[in-house]
């Protein structure tokens, strides 16, 4: 089909389920009988009709949960698919454009080209600060994505607020990690120009299911709706998000004790390193395609990411239970010393 060019997609590698998954941050700490108490039978009545439009009642039951306005929140099939519909949302803004802080996740900038939305690449300064008035001044009228805690600096972005005070344009913050923070309910969305984007696919270790939402003032929040499909998420996640949230202990303990061992693995790491308040570490490395190989030689997969600013040889690393970082630290320094 000569008129049509190839677009850009989301490389990931296939790594299966063999090897130590440290690539793409799944919550590694909750234990199987949180998994065990989620396996719930499905009526025929669940499977036969499809789920009300928008799945309406997991939205409610999120709004109860974390006493949130009536009309805020947007389910969708992961946050991917809601960083979707708040990038195509821009295409009805006045400017078709979206300014991403960068280094982030790439989703961002692929979306926006997969879309039509311009994209506008904006940086963290080194010392990973927004300079607020420049994107302000850069984002009107139209949007601006963060990620905060950021993926893959791990860092909280300070000046959200402040962003989201000043911005004449959508702020699209990407709050896929922010349970690691200890940031549970979201609130930013009270700007009024906020779109927050959650997920039970990190913290509440749901990845699976493919369930994520957004959060945003009802009148946003109508116009996401609109943009989402009518059934975004299957009878089946539904029930078992609406399961889990009534687990979150376990989930709130996976936290507690993922948090304490990065402590403890970023302690044994001297390499320059992103640390942050996510479930994973990245290292500022001379050559992350060759330590990314060397850690898969080893059984362990994890995500060099090359070429980004602030991060232009990087790998980055989940965070898991401490005796398989033990493995990982020792195979991480074979790696390092090319010891083949
Ligand atoms: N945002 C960020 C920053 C992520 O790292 C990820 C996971 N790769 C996502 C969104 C998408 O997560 P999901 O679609 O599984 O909810």
């Amino acid at each position: 089909m000569p008129f049509i060019a190839m677009p850009q997609y989301y490389e990931e590698p296939d790594v299966g389920y063999r090897v130590y998954r440290l690539h793409f941050n799944e919550n590694l700490f909750l234990p199987e009988e949180y998994y065990r108490e989620l396996q719930l039978p499905l009526e025929s009545w669940e499977i036969r009709y499809y789920t009300q439009p928008n799945n309406i009642s997991l939205a409610k039951k999120i709004e109860t949960y974390y006493s949130l306005p009536e009309g805020t929140v947007t389910i969708t099939a992961g946050a991917d698919d809601g960083l979707r519909a708040s990038i195509q949302l821009l295409n009805f803004a006045v400017e078709k454009k979206l300014v991403v802080l960068e280094p982030t996740y790439s989703m961002a900038r692929l979306l926006s080209e997969q879309l039509g939305v311009r994209y506008e690449q904006a940086q963290f300064t080194q010392d990973l600060r927004i300079d607020v008035d420049d994107i302000v001044r850069r984002g009107r009228g139209g949007g601006v994505y963060v990620c905060s805690p950021n993926n893959p600096t791990g860092h909280q972005a300070k000046e959200l607020e402040e962003l989201a005070a000043k911005l004449d344009g959508v702020l699209i913050y990407d709050a896929a990690y922010a349970e690691f923070a200890g940031r549970w309910r979201p609130s930013l969305f009270e700007y009024g120009n906020v779109i927050e984007a959650r997920t039970f696919s990190k913290a509440w270790g749901l990845a699976g299911l493919r369930v994520g939402y957004l959060v945003a003032h009802k009148r946003l929040s109508d116009a996401l709706k609109a943009l989402s499909y009518p059934h975004p998420i299957s009878s089946a996640s539904a029930k078992i998000v609406e399961r889990a949230l009534e687990l979150e202990t376990y989930v709130r303990s996976s936290v507690e004790a993922m948090r304490e061992v990065k402590g403890i693995v970023a302690g044994r790491i001297r390499l320059e390193k992103y640390v942050g308040e996510a479930n994973f570490i990245t290292l500022k490395v001379e050559d992350a395609d060759t330590i990314e190989r060397e850690l898969m030689r080893r059984g362990f997969a994890v995500r060099a990411l090359g070429n980004k600013p602030l991060c232009r040889s990087c790998i980055r690393f989940t965070i898991a239970p401490l005796e398989i970082m033990e493995k990982f630290l020792a195979a991480l320094n074979e790696a390092l010393d090319r010891k083949v």
